[in-house]
């Protein structure tokens, strides 16, 4: 086929068809079986400014799932420009093994004090995934340092998900992402998931997160001794289609993990960076993990850049005469200092704007504006933790399959990018939306809803 996006491109102008073209033949695009785009548009992005994406047109998008989320205060921000302008004319980049430089050494500093010290050592790399391969690497291997090798094994929550590489999709419980791979994959103990969708009638969110805790007791109780770490997305399990639960869950892994000797994991790659409200999604539960991953918007959507943060604990199981007992691990980009800078210059916004009390605003007023859901019959689990909100079409068979394309394109003719997770329509939105543009995305949210359900399945 000449050019197979033909249909879903029919009203772009030429410019902007002949990119999509183009992309079409020479770019393997993420998480996408590519025979879907000769219906799906491919939306051609020229620029962005603040919330919205633009095409060659003057089309516009208002990027409610802030680009995969990993956009914290819009594209193209003013002040994250000006600090990597300058550091571009200072160091683009150097190797952080054997050097250092000051945008790693002040990143570090800070997160660690975001965390009262107490996660007081960055080991840095560049994606989610790695930093998730990074702190299951350095928990075994802090076992071995500490003569139990035999804890080797690991443990995940059931829908987790925790990156695409083949060590994080040991972890991760996304049957979609996974099955095809299986062979190649060393399987996790998977607990019960704490999805507060699960309460049976008269249950609470924090009842369903105690019931699902008992199931790591039982396994911890027969096999801690063979466990080396649990991984958690703590509050939010985005990839699952956006399950909440509620703190009492991570409250009580903290004190199994402890009880029982294992590392606790927290997996905060979508949900840290003040997704749930607080900076990071551990804080509302009262604790610390031993490992805490970082990603997405910690360089506000600018750089791929990912941390792991552990305890000096940690640390020190690798600090000795022996070069076996160090921590090994690199990637090119380590510390990359623009990453580096885009970070701390989103750290900067944080403390400048008062982004988190903000946040709690404008994420009431959203969830406010879209409360006409909440009487809609074909709407379930309306939920909202922090400033990620989402909600479950009850449809099913075809209509269900084909949902979340047909969303995403009624939701584009409305000026939204939107994606649905199967059946779960969520928005996470950057944190710079005025009031305006909130009550833009909650009535067109509506309007795509119904647009969608009432051209059924195709
Ligand atoms: C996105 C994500 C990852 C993987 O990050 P990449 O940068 O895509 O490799 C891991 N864990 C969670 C919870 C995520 O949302």
């Amino acid at each position: 086929m000449d050019d197979p996006n033909a249909h879903a491109q029919a009203d772009r102008g030429e410019a902007d068809r002949d990119w999509v073209a183009r992309s079409l033949k020479a770019v393997w695009h993420p998480c996408t079986q590519m025979k879907h785009h000769e219906r799906l548009p491919l939306v051609p992005v020229a620029r962005g400014k603040g919330a919205w994406l633009y095409d060659r047109e003057g089309r516009r998008y208002l990027d409610a799932i802030s680009s995969w989320w990993v956009n914290l205060f819009g594209h193209a921000n003013d002040d994250i420009n000006a600090a990597l302008k300058a550091q571009l004319d200072t160091l683009e980049h150097a190797m952080l093994a054997g050097c250092t430089h000051e945008g790693a050494v002040e990143l570090a500093e800070r997160l660690s004090a975001l965390t009262d010290g107490t996660l007081g050592h960055a080991f840095f790399a560049s994606d989610g995934a790695s930093a998730v391969e990074i702190a299951l690497k350095m928990s075994f291997h802090y076992w071995r340092n500490r003569g139990r090798a035999e804890k080797r094994e690991f443990v995940c929550v059931a829908n987790g998900y925790h990156g695409e590489t083949i060590g994080a999709l040991g972890v991760t419980d996304v049957a979609l992402f996974r099955t095809a791979y299986d062979p190649l994959i060393r399987p996790a103990h998977i607990v019960a998931s704490p999805d507060a969708r699960r309460a049976e009638p008269g249950e609470s969110a924090r009842d369903v997160a105690l019931r699902a805790l008992e199931d790591v007791q039982a396994l911890f109780e027969a096999q801690a001794s063979r466990i080396a770490a649990l991984i958690v997305e703590p509050l939010v399990q985005c990839a699952a289609g956006m399950a909440m639960h509620d703190a009492a869950y991570v409250t009580g892994l903290r004190k199994l993990c402890d009880d029982y000797d294992v590392h606790l994991i927290a997996d905060e790659i979508a949900v840290g960076c003040g997704r749930t409200g607080a900076f990071f999604a551990c804080e509302p539960a009262g604790i610390w993990p031993d490992f805490l991953c970082l990603s997405k918007g910690i360089s506000g959507g600018y750089l791929p850049l990912s941390l792991v943060l552990s305890r000096d604990e940690i640390y020190f199981a690798f600090y000795d005469d022996d070069t076996a007992r160090g921590f090994l691990h690199s990637h090119s980009y380590t510390g990359n200092p623009l990453a580096c800078r885009a970070a701390l210059a989103t750290l900067d916004l944080f403390e400048r704007d008062d982004v988190l009390v903000r946040n709690a605003t404008k994420a009431a007023m959203l969830m406010e504006a879209l409360s006409p859901l909440r009487s809609h019959e074909a709407v379930r689990h309306l939920r909202r933790t922090g400033t990620i909100i989402a909600f479950d079409a009850a449809i099913e068979g075809d209509a269900a399959r084909t949902f979340s394309r047909r969303f995403f394109e009624h939701a584009l003719s409305r000026e939204l990018l939107l994606r649905p997770i199967g059946t779960t329509v969520y928005l996470m939105p950057p944190y710079i939306l005025d009031s305006e543009t909130i009550a833009l995305l909650a009535s067109r949210t509506c309007e795509t809803f119904d647009a969608t359900l009432a051209d059924g399945a195709r």
